[in-house]
């Protein structure tokens, strides 16, 4: 979401002009009134049911969500940890830092092919 300061308009996105035959214009503009002075609108979401944030809240969008919140944001800690210590993660991980070492974008495949498989 966009804003403009001039007009005070909100909008989806600004529009470029694009002129045939040149190099294209990356200049945002407002579509109300033209003007070059716009802002974008960071909209944030509630962390617990994701709906987006009325003004002046942050990360939750009700006093539910705020006591509900934490919890569920615990829980998808702990996944996320149990997560980063399974195997498959681990090789993720160690053919990730190979492709970037050797500057090469090998497969799962083609890594255990070349790695592991000798
Ligand atoms: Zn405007
Ligand atoms: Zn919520």
């Amino acid at each position: 979401m966009y804003y403009c300061l001039d007009c005070e308009e909100k909008f989806e996105r600004p529009y470029r002009k694009a002129a045939k035959g040149k190099p294209a214009d990356k200049t945002d503009y407002c579509p109300y009134c033209d003007s070059k002075n716009i802002e974008e609108l960071v909209v944030e979401y509630c962390r617990c049911c994701g709906r987006k944030l009325k003004n002046g809240n942050r990360r939750y969008c009700s006093s539910v969500c705020i006591s509900r919140g934490p919890k569920m944001y615990e829980r998808q800690e702990k996944r996320l940890i149990k997560l980063r210590s399974s195997p498959i993660y681990q090789i993720a991980r160690k053919i990730a830092e190979y492709n970037k070492k050797n500057n090469t974008d090998l497969s799962y495949g083609q890594y255990v092919a070349l790695v592991c498989g000798g």
